[in-house]
C-alpha cells in the first residue's frame, strides 16, 4: 500500500484535504452515473477526465478528456491517473487493482478495500452482518448439496445469488424446495469449501416495501445522508424511486442511521447506498453500494445538494451540502431499452415531444447508442406537492413516449 493510501485510510490522523473547484477529478467508468457526476463536477467548476472502455460511453461524452482502453492497462491507468487531482469510480465491478494503481498517483475514493467489500456478497454480508447491521439470514452455497443444506437451515423458500458481478436481479434464482436445486447449473465451485463461496442462499424477506438511502462521508469523516426513497422494482430492475418514502419517521431515522454505520464501519469517503427491506417492523439490509445510485437520480430535482454534488462534495473535502427537500413531493422513473424496442417494431423513436408536454417533467437521456430489452437509456422526473398525483403525472409522461407513433 503506497504511503498516500496509508493517509488515506488512517482515521485516526482526522485528515483535511480540500480538491479546490479548477481541479481535476478523474472518474473511472463510463456509464451515465459517471456522466451525472461529471455534469454535476463541470458545474461547480471542476475539469472531469473519464477512463473508460471507449470514446462513445455516456460520460465520455461530456468529459473534458477520456482515457480509453480496458481498466486493467496499466499503461492507460498511469496516462489518467498523472493527469487526476483526485479520482472516483461509478460502479463497484472496477478491478481493485485498477483502483489501487491509480492510489499510486492520486487520493482515490473509494479505495480498493471498500470496493473489495462491495464486489462480492459473501464479503459485503459477512461485514455488515459483524458490525452488527441487520441483514437476512445468509449461508454459502458451492453446489446443489449445500444449496439444500443452506434452504433447510434457513428455510424454503430461498434466494441463491452469485456473490460477484450479479446485478439487477442477474445471476439469481428462487429455490422453493429442494427440488429446485436441480434446475441451476452450479458452476464456479472449483477452490473447494475453503475458499469464498461462489453463491449466497438468503431466507425470503416478507417485505412492504424497498427502500434506499445514500450516505455521504468525508476523509475528515463529516457525514450526511438523503432522505429515505421508496423504490418500485419491475422484474428485479429499479423502475420508480418516490420521496418522501411511505415509512414512518422513526424507520426513517433508524435508516439514515445504518447508512452512516456503514460508511463509517468500512471507512467510506465518498457517496455510498444503503438498499433495504422494509417489513412491518424491522428494516433488514439488501446490498450496499459504495457510488452514486439510480434510487438517487430523484435528488438533481427534488433536494437541495444532489447525490453527485454530494459526491463531488465528499471527495473532495468541500462541506457537504444540504439534503433536505426543496419540493414536498418528487418521483422518478426510469427509461428502459424495452420503450426503444417498442417504438422501432412500429417504425418510430418515442415521442418525446408528446412525453415533453406533460407539466414539469424533467428528461434524463443518458447518450446511448444501441438499445437492447432492460438496459437503463434514461429516466423522467417530477415535482409537485402531492405525490399520489407527481406519480400520476410521470406515468402519464413515459407512456406518452408511445403515444401517436406511426
Ligand atoms: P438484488 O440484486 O440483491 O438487489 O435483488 C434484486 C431484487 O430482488 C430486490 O430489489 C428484491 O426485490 C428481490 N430480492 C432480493 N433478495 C431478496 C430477499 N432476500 N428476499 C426477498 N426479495 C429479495
Amino acid at each position: 500500500m503506497s504511503d498516500r493510501q496509508e493517509l488515506q485510510n488512517d482515521e485516526t490522523t482526522n485528515a483535511k484535504q480540500v480538491i479546490l473547484p479548477g481541479a481535476t477529478i478523474g472518474m473511472v467508468g463510463g456509464g451515465q452515473l459517471g456522466r451525472m457526476f461529471a455534469m454535476a463536477a463541470a458545474r461547480m467548476g471542476y475539469r472531469v477526465g473519464v477512463f473508460c472502455g471507449s470514446s462513445d460511453e455516456p460520460a465520455a461524452e461530456v468529459a473534458a478528456f477520456t482515457v480509453c482502453g480496458p481498466l486493467t492497462d496499466h499503461s492507460a491507468i498511469e496516462a489518467f491517473a498523472k493527469r487526476c487531482d483526485v479520482i472516483t469510480l461509478e460502479f463497484e465491478n472496477i478491478p481493485a487493482d485498477t483502483i489501487a494503481a491509480c492510489g499510486k498517483h492520486a487520493p482515490t475514493y473509494p479505495d480498493a478495500s471498500v470496493l473489495a467489500m462491495a464486489q462480492d456478497r459473501w464479503t459485503e454480508k459477512t461485514t455488515l452482518r459483524e458490525a452488527g447491521i441487520p441483514v437476512a439470514g445468509f449461508e454459502p452455497v458451492y453446489d446443489r448439496e449445500s444449496a439444500i443444506a443452506a434452504g433447510d437451515l434457513l428455510g424454503w423458500p430461498i434466494i441463491v445469488k452469485t456473490c460477484r458481478s450479479g446485478y439487477d436481479g442477474k445471476g439469481q434464482h428462487r429455490l422453493n424446495s429442494p427440488d429446485d436445486a436441480a434446475t441451476v447449473e452450479w458452476a464456479g465451485a472449483e477452490g473447494g469449501e475453503d475458499c469464498q463461496p461462489p453463491w449466497v442462499a438468503e431466507a425470503l424477506v416478507p417485505f412492504e416495501r424497498e427502500a434506499s438511502v445514500i450516505v455521504a462521508r468525508t476523509l475528515d469523516q463529516r457525514v450526511e445522508t438523503f432522505p429515505v426513497f421508496e423504490n418500485d422494482h419491475q422484474n428485479h430492475i429499479l423502475d420508480e424511486t418516490k420521496l418522501p418514502a411511505e415509512v414512518s419517521s422513526e424507520m426513517q431515522a433508524q435508516a439514515r442511521e445504518i447508512a452512516m454505520r456503514v460508511a463509517e464501519r468500512v471507512g467510506l469517503v465518498g457517496l455510498l447506498c444503503v438498499e433495504l427491506f422494509v417489513t412491518e417492523d424491522a428494516l433488514i439490509v439488501n446490498e450496499v453500494a459504495p457510488r452514486p445510485h439510480n434510487s438517487g437520480h430523484v435528488t438533481i430535482e427534488a433536494c437541495a445538494t444532489s447525490q453527485f454534488e454530494q459526491h463531488v462534495r465528499a471527495i473532495c473535502g468541500l462541506p457537504l451540502g444540504d439534503t433536505s427537500m426543496v419540493v414536498p413531493a418528487a418521483s422518478m422513473l426510469n427509461l428502459l431499452g424495452d420503450l426503444w424496442q417498442a417504438a422501432e417494431a412500429r417504425n418510430a423513436s418515442p415521442n418525446w415531444e408528446a412525453c415533453l408536454e406533460t407539466p414539469g417533467v424533467a428528461l434524463h437521456l443518458y447518450g446511448k447508442h444501441a438499445a437492447p430489452a432492460g438496459r437503463k437509456m434514461g429516466h423522467l422526473t417530477a415535482v409537485g406537492d402531492d405525490l399520489p398525483e407527481v406519480s400520476q403525472r410521470l406515468h402519464l409522461a413515459r407512456e406518452r413516449l408511445l403515444s401517436e407513433l406511426g
